[in-house]
């Protein structure tokens, strides 16, 4: 033990001391000991006689020679297990020490923080010496943020965390493959823990180099392979376990940790009935005994007469029927085209030819351009003129184009009163119009669906944005009947947006699913406001086979004909 940690441990004692009201004295003999080497130049093995320094009794300097030799100490274990734990972990309420403590303890029998919480609710906290109501007050406060890490975070709060994790796990030479598992590869919404698989054959470095990644703040369990710690970066702080495996291993032990659990358990029932088990650690034959291990997880998909399932629709729902076939996934290498995006003309921070062109670097043949509408003041909404202005402009540039193709488009507001942001002679003239509610999110189902209809049996709408209008795990979105929405949306030819942002993945996976058996057109986009967010589509992509879409589900996927054709068919059936 160094001098630092023993003079930590004394400090430790003495708040222990508190919480049992002991005789103050001996309270302050441990503060002033730590005072006291503090105070002495030495390092801790230099002071031979701890008793000799200036503040230092018999008992405490007992004590300092007991943590110097064993690192240990008697009184202090004998405290720590004469104190209710939970009671310890107040002290780091802000506000909290020990003596407080003590009293909240001794006089008012609270052992934890919930015995707190509802002492201070009944208003008994007050009536104690030193505390008051103003302190009560404070007290409850700080309990609103203290220890509140919810259970599960939205996706794109810790798809960060995850990407400087895997950045890291790049570089190790020892690792000879990975991947994420568990709701984070399946792309859930929300993730409660992120989850690794490592395989390697050079477990004992890898462990160690796992412990020193960047961003691990606290190590909550390391076994010989499987290792848990807590990830903190920018604020956020989540639990991850990575586990490592021997590389024959790997594909199983993936497909096990990936789940969901449903999913893992069909897929049991299949191999019982061709007489084997599954584990982590390959497919075992019940009768030999004999463990098979895969290359890959599509091998090991195969094995049970199934094509490869991607995890995001691994939640036992239908997908081992309908992988019994090889079903076409949509994957964002099928996207021709992003259909909602902002640039400088409202609220985006890119120019029209800057997003154009990263588009165009993305290997798409067309985009839509889709500022916001006048309504939306707050984002810069357009004018009826600057809307046109910017078409002309858009026209133009199309002309430097053979290869590419920019649509005119708007992202339109529906109004609180269900009027449309812009007339229909303006709208008539425009390529790709979304239409979008931001405003009156507390309306009745009925006034929702009011202004929807209004959208939807527009003839030169084109599709509804982020239908649903929420954002994962701030705020649930307006009152909306999705299932009528999606009847509306078939008998117009008015696609529904899978908005791709991971704050909103909307529609979710559940509608989309219902949607895309309804026949109804599914539009993915990142309504990105900068470069960077044209990204976005990833998850959006991976949602979609969440909902187990195929490409000819997505309009993003289509040539720029069949996408004018779905336009125009709109048109012949409401004009
Ligand atoms: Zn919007
Ligand atoms: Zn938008």
């Amino acid at each position: 033990m160094n001098k630092k940690d023993v003079v930590a441990t004394l400090e430790k004692i003495a708040t222990y001391l508190e919480i049992k009201a002991v005789n103050p004295f001996k309270i302050a003999a441990y503060r002033k000991a730590a005072q006291a080497l503090e105070g002495d130049e030495r390092t801790i093995a230099e002071i031979e006689k701890p008793q000799d320094l200036n503040g230092i009794g018999k008992a405490t300097a007992e004590v300092i020679v007991e943590l110097k030799e064993t690192g240990r100490s008697n009184v202090l274990d004998e405290l720590q297990a004469s104190i209710p734990g939970e009671l310890l972990s107040l002290l780091t309420i802000p506000g909290l020490g020990g003596k407080k403590i003590g009293k909240l303890y001794n006089e008012l029998g609270v052992k934890d923080a919930s015995s707190l919480l509802e002492a201070c609710r009944q208003k008994k906290v007050r009536q104690l010496a030193g505390f008051g109501e103003k302190s009560e007050n404070k007290l409850l406060e700080a309990f609103e943020t203290w220890n509140t890490r919810p259970e599960r975070l939205p996706l794109a709060t810790v798809l960060p965390i995850a990407e400087q994790i895997e950045a890291q796990l790049e570089e190790l030479q020892e690792v000879s493959r990975f991947s994420r598992a568990g709701s984070l590869r399946r792309m859930k919404e929300t993730v409660k823990d992120l989850d690794f698989i490592i395989a390697t054959d050079q477990m004992a470095e890898v462990r160690e180099k796992l412990l020193a990644l960047k961003g691990v703040s606290s190590v909550i369990a390391k076994g010989d392979t499987k290792i848990s710690v807590d990830l903190t970066a920018d604020n956020v702080s989540i639990s991850a376990d990575f586990r490592l495996v021997a590389n024959d291993e790997f594909a199983t032990a993936l497909h096990h940790f990936t789940g969901s659990k449903d999913h893992n358990v069909l897929m049991r029932q299949l191999a019982k009935a061709q007489g084997e088990k599954i584990s982590e650690y390959g497919v075992e034959a019940s009768e030999t005994g004999d463990v098979q291990t895969f290359k890959t997880e599509k091998d090991f998909f195969f094995h049970f007469g199934l094509a490869y399932i991607p995890p995001e629709a691994r939640s036992a729902n239908g997908e081992i029927e309908r992988y019994e076939t090889q079903p076409e996934d949509v994957y964002l290498d099928h996207a021709k085209a992003d259909l909602h995006m902002h640039t400088t003309w409202s609220d985006g921070a890119h120019s029209i030819e800057e997003m154009v062109e990263a588009a165009r670097g993305k290997g798409y043949t067309h985009t839509a351009i889709t500022d916001h509408s006048r309504y939306l003041k707050v984002a810069n909404g357009l004018s009826i003129e600057k809307l046109q202005k910017q078409h002309a402009h858009i026209r133009k540039l199309n002309e430097q184009y053979e290869d590419f193709t920019i649509l005119t488009g708007v992202e339109m507001d529906i109004l609180p009163d269900g009027q449309l942001d812009y007339p229909d002679d303006v709208l008539k003239e425009v390529d790709f119009v979304i239409a979008s509610i931001h405003s009156a999110f507390s309306q009745s189902r009925e006034r929702i669906m009011e202004r929807l209809r209004a959208a939807v049996f527009n003839p030169y709408v084109h599709l509804i944005a982020h239908p649903m209008g929420r954002l994962i795990g701030r705020r649930d979105g307006y009152d909306v009947d999705v299932a009528t929405l999606i009847k509306w949306a078939k008998e117009t030819g008015t696609a529904l947006e899978l908005n791709a942002s991971p704050k909103r993945l909307d529609l979710a996976a559940y509608w989309l699913k219902q949607a895309r058996e309804a026949g109804v057109a599914i539009s993915i986009n990142s309504d990105a406001h900068r470069l960077e967010m044209l990204d976005y589509v990833q998850y959006g992509y991976a949602h979609a086979r969440g909902a187990m879409l195929e490409p000819s589900d997505v309009i993003n996927t289509w040539s720029l004909e069949d996408l004018r054709a779905f336009t125009k068919k709109k048109r012949r059936i409401l004009e």
